[in-house]
Order: structure tokens, then C-alpha cells, then sequence
């Protein structure tokens, strides 16, 4: 088995999971990427990772899938032998205000930001104590810690993943196995695309500035690799959006 550390990021290939993936490859992981596309689609996001000297592999499969999460997962430790480092980030938006949302919309957001990480980290922790060492890394949001309108579902779902996240803290502390949550502000990426003029944005945020996906990876590095002692976090990284 490697002695580097293997890191299992969902939704890995593009945006803020796949600069987390950098990040932890130049701090010299190995890196498995999940995402819902194909491999083809993905092989540019290996490429870049194993150009950084990490290996890294791709694993198709749909979060919100039970039995797909546990079928890839336990491939993955057959070839890998391990997960050390565990980042739920897969998540969609399906907007709407309150009244507008059918149960479909609401459903559908509520599997794929909070069911995927009950999914994998289900499959995954039982191999962290094996091992009785691990960390996992949940990616909320600032509306899951304050709200949106406009954003029941998704806000529900990220606030979901805060409770997740303190209650698995305090289930395996004493398995050494540590679980924080990353709630991020504005950050520039394909999911914010459409947020049109960002000038309104820029006002309520005192740096002034939306966040990049590396402002992200910075934290989630923090968290998977540079501290022993730090559980049961939920870590905002807004440029100071709300204080
Ligand atoms: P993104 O660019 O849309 O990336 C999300 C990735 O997750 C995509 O590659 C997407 O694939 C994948 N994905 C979606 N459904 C999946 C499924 N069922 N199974 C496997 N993979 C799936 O979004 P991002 O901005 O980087 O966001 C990453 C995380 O940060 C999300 O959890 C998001 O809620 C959170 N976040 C983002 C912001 C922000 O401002 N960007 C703020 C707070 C929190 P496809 O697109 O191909 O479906």
C-alpha cells in the first residue's frame, strides 16, 4: 500500500473540487477523482493532477446512488488499499422561490448535496477505522449557516451537512477520525456563472473581491493535512461576507 495519502474528491473534476485536488497533490497526495461525467471528460482534470507528480484515478458514479457509491468505493479500496482523505463536494442548485419549488426540485437537491455524503462517507469510514485515521471534509455553504431566498433546498441541504458533520466529529473523534465542514461565500466557478453582474455581490463582501476556487483548497489543505486537533468545524470562507 502507498505511503502517500490517497484523497477521494467528489465532483472532482472541474471547479472547487478539482482545485482541492491540486492543492492536495502538490502537498503530495495521490488523488481519486468521482465525478457524474465521463471519463473522457475527465481525463484532462487526471492529466493536470498526475502532471503535478500525484497519481490519479477516475471513478464514474452518481453520488445520490447508494448502491453505485458502495460498488465504486469498495473497487476503490481493492485497488488502492485505502481512503485517508474524504471531501463530500458534489452539489447542484435547482432554484426557486418557496412557493415555486415542487417536491422534485426539493428531492433532488436534498440527494445529491446531503444523501451523497451520507452515501459515501458510509462506504468510506468503515475503512478510516480500520485504519483509525481519516478526515473527512464536507462542502456546505454560508447558506447553509444564515439562508438564502430563493435557495430553500440547497440552504436545507448545506445546513443538512453542517449537522452531518458535527455529528460524525463526535461519533469517531476517539477513532482519530476528524470531520469539518468548509462553508464557502461567492466563488467563481460554472455554478455561479449565471449570477450575471457581480458588482451588487462585490458590496456585501469586504474584501471586496468573489472568492476563487484556490481561496476553497487553501482550507479544505488545512483541514485534510496541516491539523491534528481541529473537528466538528464549520469553517466560512466568504472574504468576510458575513461577520
Ligand atoms: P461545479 O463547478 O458545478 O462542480 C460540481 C461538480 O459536481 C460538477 O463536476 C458536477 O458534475 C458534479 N456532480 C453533480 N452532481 C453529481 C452527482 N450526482 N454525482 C457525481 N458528481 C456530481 O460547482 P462548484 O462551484 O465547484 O461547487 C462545488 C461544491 O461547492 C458544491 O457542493 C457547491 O454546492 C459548493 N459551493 C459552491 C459555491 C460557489 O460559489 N461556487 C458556494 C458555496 C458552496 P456535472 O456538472 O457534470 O453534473
Amino acid at each position: 500500500m502507498s505511503e502517500r495519502k490517497i484523497a477521494l474528491i467528489t465532483g472532482g473534476s472541474r471547479g472547487i473540487g478539482f482545485s482541492c485536488a491540486k492543492e492536495l497533490a502538490k502537498a503530495g497526495c495521490d488523488i481519486i477523482i468521482n465525478d457524474i461525467c465521463d471519463a473522457a471528460t475527465a481525463q484532462p482534470a487526471i492529466d493536470e493532477i498526475k502532471s503535478l507528480g500525484a497519481e490519479a484515478w477516475f471513478y464514474q458514479f452518481d453520488v445520490s446512488n447508494d448502491e453505485q457509491v458502495h460498488t465504486a468505493v469498495e473497487k476503490m479500496i481493492a485497488e488502492h488499499g485505502k481512503i485517508d482523505i474524504l471531501l463530500n463536494n458534489a452539489g447542484i442548485t435547482k432554484d426557486g422561490l418557496f412557493v415555486k419549488m415542487d417536491a422534485e426540485q426539493w428531492e433532488r437537491v436534498i440527494k445529491i448535496n446531503l444523501g451523497s455524503a451520507y452515501y459515501v462517507s458510509h462506504a468510506v469510514i468503515k475503512y478510516m477505522m480500520k485504519a483509525r485515521q481519516g478526515a473527512i471534509i464536507n462542502m456546505s455553504s454560508v447558506v447553509g449557516l444564515h439562508g438564502n431566498a430563493g435557495q430553500a433546498n440547497y440552504s436545507a441541504s448545506k445546513a443538512g451537512l453542517i449537522g452531518l458533520t458535527k455529528t460524525l466529529a463526535k461519533e469517531f473523534g476517539k477513532r482519530n477520525i476528524r470531520v469539518n465542514a468548509v462553508c464557502p461565500g461567492f466563488i467563481q466557478t460554472a455554478m455561479t456563472a449565471d449570477l450575471g453582474n457581480t458588482d451588487e455581490y462585490m458590496k456585501l463582501i469586504p474584501m471586496g473581491r468573489l472568492g476563487t476556487p484556490e481561496d476553497i483548497a487553501k482550507v479544505v489543505k488545512f483541514l485534510a493535512l496541516d491539523t491534528d486537533y481541529v473537528t466538528g468545524q464549520a469553517i466560512e470562507v466568504s472574504g468576510g461576507l458575513i461577520i
